[in-house]
């Protein structure tokens, strides 16, 4: 870490190939004198030069425009000076290769956004949120995304760490005083700020997860008995015809996955192998696949039709807990039926044909709201390890709350605060080791 001001980095920073404007930009120490060699004289900070480039021995390499934003009021905190020549690829490289002679050296992936978590520009969430506006794959997604970038999780992650230190800061004064430390901690106030803590976290938890379905996609995994019309699904859902589609058992011996957007949302359906049991070695692979793919779910949709409904119910059962379920009844064009909807026992239940694609729309519908579609304007992304973070405090929170209520052991409550409060930090970065931040920026790309 004792690099990441002493030297001057620079990297290409619009999109390969991109037509019109390529961008080369550098962060650090180096780059009033870069700029001032480059322009002829020192820039004016923030203003848009339009500058002639020339290599160290004269000749023009580009004619473009050149910013110098001095520290710490840049995208880094550190001096950056942005070039925006032509978007050529051999030009650009020309570019920061002539900035490299100046005494800068390439970026490393991520960089750039690392020294804006280093010095204080941004925090982690918000640092993560800048690669996943860049990997957005929905229109939904990257406004999420944006919305992480604008600190609004982090926001919502200090709120509840600052109520969560006032209280760790109560009980912790109970136990400085342990004639009185009985009744400080049967004091109602403290169940009552712990309980509103944990109300809090759960909504947090919520949102989350729901920034988690918009960032990554809705997970939903198609199972049903084989020829109950999987593949047909995936294909009706996906337009293309990917899964194989025949008329005998158990042809689909894999997880078929398949991404698709659905009016800029985003899912990720998984056809599963039929689950029945088999003597078939690769089919039982496929079974054990099949296991395992609904242990990662948002949604399972158990495909079935009108005769095996009622016995193929029991498949559900292989459905872990928070799983949302959905039974969709296939094939109502053989049956002559109409498409209709119907709650049963708190699961949805949908009758449609893959073939003729009549119910399809209320199914894509219902999938859209479980990814979080409509979520309004504050609806920010989120990260797994963000949603695991959070399921973490609420351990730790239920821990706490069991002890002061049962053992009113004052120094157990207080440990699981600590624990909770370590936790919801790493979020933000103020806990973060350096494996974390090298996985986090290492999954960046270069020049951001
Ligand atoms: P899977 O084994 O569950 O993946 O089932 P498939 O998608 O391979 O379908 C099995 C058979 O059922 C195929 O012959 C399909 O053409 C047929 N099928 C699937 N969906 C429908 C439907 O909605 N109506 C009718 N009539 N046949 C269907």
């Amino acid at each position: 870490m004792s690099d990441h001001t002493a030297e001057t980095i620079a990297a290409i920073a619009s999109a390969p190939g991109a037509a019109g404007v390529g961008v080369v930009r550098v962060s650090g120490p180096l780059v009033p004198a870069i700029a001032q060699t480059l322009l002829g004289r020192a820039p004016q900070p923030r203003h848009a030069h339009f500058a002639a480039i020339r290599e160290a021995g004269g000749a023009l390499i580009d004619r473009g425009l050149l910013l110098h934003f001095p520290a710490p009021a840049s995208y880094t905190g550190e001096h950056v000076l942005e070039l925006q020549g032509h978007g050529s690829a051999v030009l650009l490289d020309l570019l920061l290769r002539r900035v490299c002679e100046l005494g800068a050296r390439l970026a490393r992936p991520g960089e750039f956004t690392e020294r804006a978590f280093l010095n204080g520009k941004l925090d982690l969430a918000q640092a993560e949120a800048v690669a996943d506006l860049i990997a957005a794959r929905s229109q939904a997604g990257a406004r999420a995304a944006l919305q992480s970038m604008e600190g609004v999780f982090s926001r919502k992650v200090e709120v509840l760490l600052q109520a969560l230190i006032a209280l760790r800061v109560h009980i912790e004064a109970a136990i400085d005083f342990p004639e009185e430390e009985i009744d400080f901690l049967a004091d109602p106030a403290i169940t009552r700020q712990l309980e509103a803590l944990r109300a809090e976290l759960a909504g947090l938890l919520r949102e989350a997860q729901r920034g988690l379905r918009l960032n990554d996609g809705l997970r939903v995994a198609i199972i049903g008995r084989p020829n109950a019309g999987k593949s047909s699904l995936l294909n009706a859902l996906a337009g293309n015809d990917r899964a194989i589609v025949t008329p005998i058992a158990g042809t689909t011996r894999d997880v078929l996955r398949e991404s698709l957007s659905l009016d800029g949302i985003a899912l990720e359906l998984a056809d599963t192998a039929g689950l029945r049991e088999t003597d078939d070695e690769v089919e039982r692979e496929g079974v054990r696949r099949a296991h395992g793919e609904l242990q990662r779910a948002d949604v399972a949709v158990l495909v079935t039709d009108a005769e095996h409904a009622m016995a193929d119910l029991a498949l559900l059962a292989d459905v872990s807990v928070g799983v949302e379920r959905l039974v969709l009844i296939n094939k109502i064009d053989r049956d002559h039926a109409s498409p209709h909807d119907e709650l049963r026992d708190g699961t949805l239940w949908l009758w449609a044909s893959a073939k003729t694609g009549a119910g399809l729309d209320a199914l894509r519908e219902h999938l859209k709201r479980l990814a979080g579609a409509g979520s309004g304007e504050g609806a920010f992304s989120a990260r797994r390890r963000h949603v695991q973070a959070l399921e973490q405090v609420q351990a730790h929170l239920e821990h706490a709350a069991g002890v002061l209520a049962h053992t009113r052991a004052g120094e157990l409550a207080a440990e699981e605060l600590r624990h909770a409060q370590h936790a919801l930090g790493e979020i933000t970065g103020s806990y973060s080791s350096d494996d974390l931040l090298g996985a986090i920026f290492g999954s960046f790309c270069i020049g951001k």
